[in-house]
């Protein structure tokens, strides 16, 4: 019995032991950065909760979580107030579920946590890519004078990766310094996800990270969320998404910036759960599909 194994309030249909698992999720509930609307600390815990109100199988892929092996490793103790703390605790629990050769799915937070397993993803796999589906470009050198910020979590994730290893979908806001930077050092799609299907090419056998900032979806399914932004994907968009990136060597993936408090109708949590649902399946049959 592994320390992190739980045997009652795990997600739904992820109660497997750590040693069998295919993949081990585990809740990083930081959002030291996100001072405007903080919230996304909880989104771990109330997702958990809230997983016994949709049901493990999946109409759209005929697949069914109760058919792989997925285990729930609980919630990182994230030091309030010490994001680089935290993101020490994210990459130290990342590359031990690397280590064990499983799927790390990490549930924010602010989109800051994904640092935190990019480091450690980058370690193993020196040509890593990554597919950032997001609403926001999240490229400044610095916000409100923080390097560590949910602004700041793709530039410093292209200082361990280089140019041409970020691919981003579904942009629509930025500022017009990190735009124009964008354009010489990742690979920005804005508004929507057209050319995924290419870059899905590109990447075939390669290590890819797959990070899902919740936001890049429509404020009118996702308007649970700090920095909602109007003319996003339907959750038919993302689904497509991800199941073409399910076909991709997904070596590990989150969801992040759901905030429950600003989730009164249970709406985001809800599609925040169903993406999760999804996202696991897609990958873990396409791992199945290439051993
Ligand atoms: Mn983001
Ligand atoms: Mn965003």
């Amino acid at each position: 019995m592994s320390t992190w194994d739980r045997e009652a309030d795990a997600f739904l249909g992820c109660t497997a032991a750590f040693d069998d698992a295919q993949a081990v999720i585990f809740g990083a509930p930081l959002d030291a950065t996100t001072s405007y609307r903080p919230g996304t600390r909880q989104a771990s815990r109330v997702m958990r909760a809230e997983s016994y109100s949709i049901e493990t199988y999946s109409p759209y892929q005929d697949l069914d979580l109760a058919d792989f092996a997925v285990c729930d490793s609980g919630d990182l103790d994230s030091p309030f107030g010490n994001p680089a703390r935290a993101l020490d605790l994210i990459e130290e629990r990342s590359r031990a579920i690397l280590a064990a050769g499983k799927l790390p799915l990490m549930i924010g937070g602010e989109h800051l946590v994904t640092l935190g397993a990019v480091r450690a993803a980058a370690r193993v796999f020196p040509d890593l890519h990554m597919i950032h589906l997001d609403a926001h470009a999240d490229l400044r050198d610095s916000y409100q004078d923080e390097k560590l910020s949910h602004a700041t979590v793709m530039r410093r994730c292209w200082e361990l990766l280089g140019d041409g290893r970020i691919h981003q979908f579904g942009i629509r806001s930025g500022e017009r310094e990190e735009i124009a930077w964008a354009k010489t050092h990742v690979r920005t799609r804005f508004f929507d996800l057209e050319g995924l299907g290419d870059t899905v090419r590109q990447l075939a056998g390669r290590p890819v990270y797959l990070t899902i900032d919740l936001d890049v979806l429509d404020p009118a399914v996702f308007p649970g969320t700090g920095t909602p932004e109007a003319g996003g994907l339907s959750f038919t968009d993302l689904l497509g998404a991800i199941r073409l990136a399910g076909s991709l060597n997904i070596v590990a993936c989150d969801l992040n910036e759901l905030s429950p408090p600003l989730d009164p109708s249970g709406i985001a949590t809800a599609t925040a759960l169903k993406t999760m649902r999804e996202l696991l399946l897609a990958v873990l049959s396409g791992r199945t599909r290439r051993l």
